[in-house]
């Protein structure tokens, strides 16, 4: 499942290949991923012959500003896909459900085999901030606070650990108010925003911190450690264009692979030696999801 790393990547190249493309027409062939709207045409009316002019990212979603004030989010749940497609006569991949056709040539694909993700086009409340502050043609704004306002159907989550600046001291207080093992909270997506089951294992054995340690249990230097951990392990994922597992469907937005699973410390990695200690990688079930973590370097 694609987290803050893989959609950050797709985010950054998006920004590069959409941002002043118009929207031509629309094609839904699954309704099930636009199933917020009361029908494909719906979705469809709110995209044709608008222009992007920003893209951003909360979380795992993808914010897609739209020339009508309007915002299209992307979340591709377990096996979706983006794809940029430069000529859209070739035949389109199996399972793409959604197609964009721009003005000026090209489009793109959604393609989601499972079809937990889904595409919507959120229209901000009434009273919210209008075209008129939205429209600005950033990328990345880094703005957190705003991106809710402008998408109330996000306004649930949690901050984002690369888009939204906390200081330690509030991260810690916000871990001390939970009574919860630290890597249920940090894939508590009201929590924190982004990470998944491969991430939390990871920003764990960087922290040297377990699974299951409780939330309200770290001494301070154990929260900058973890926090430290969060900041640097997504930063370092995105900079290898994110993790792409054997068993796992994530590409980029040209089909291309990540780079960042040839890092991994501990996650998928059972039996094989800690990078730290040499004693071996161990693998629990804990709560359906399979956990890596290092025995000796974890506490
Ligand atoms: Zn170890």
């Amino acid at each position: 499942m694609p987290e803050l790393p893989e959609v950050e990547t797709l985010r950054q190249d998006l920004g590069r290949e959409v941002v002043g493309r118009k929207i031509k027409s629309v094609s839904v062939t699954n309704g099930r991923s636009v199933r917020r709207h009361a029908n494909p045409r719906q979705f469809r009316s709110l995209l044709e012959g608008r222009t992007i002019r920003s893209v951003n990212r909360l979380g795992k979603y993808l914010l897609i500003g739209l020339d009508s004030g309007n915002t299209l989010v992307v979340h591709l749940g377990m096996s979706g896909q983006l794809l940029r497609v430069r000529n859209i006569r070739e035949p389109k991949p199996k399972h793409t459900h959604v197609a964009v056709v721009f003005s000026q040539g090209g489009g793109l694909y959604y393609v989601d085999p499972r079809t937990f993700g889904e595409l919507f086009v959120s229209v901000p409340p009434e009273d919210g901030p209008g075209p008129a502050t939205r429209s600005s043609a950033t990328v990345g704004t880094g703005d957190g606070a705003a991106l809710r306002r402008a998408v109330p159907e996000l306004s649930h989550l949690g901050f984002d650990p690369v888009e939204d600046v906390m200081s330690w001291d509030r991260f810690g207080a916000l871990l001390r108010s939970r009574k919860v093992g630290l890597k249920p909270l940090l894939m508590d997506q009201e929590f924190v925003a982004g990470i998944g089951n491969l991430y939390s294992d990871e920003i764990l054995f960087s922290a040297g911190l377990r699974y299951d340690r409780l939330s309200n249990s770290l001494s301070s230097t154990e929260i900058r450690r973890l926090y430290r951990a969060m900041v640097e392990t997504l930063g370092d994922a995105i900079k290898h264009r994110g993790s792409t597992l054997a068993d796992e469907q994530y590409r980029d937005l040209f089909g291309e692979v990540g780079e960042y699973q040839g890092q991994h410390q501990v996650y998928d990695r059972e039996r094989q030696p800690c990078p730290r200690c040499r004693n071996p990688v161990v693998r629990v079930k804990w709560g359906g999801r399979s956990t890596f973590f290092c025995e000796h370097c974890q506490i």
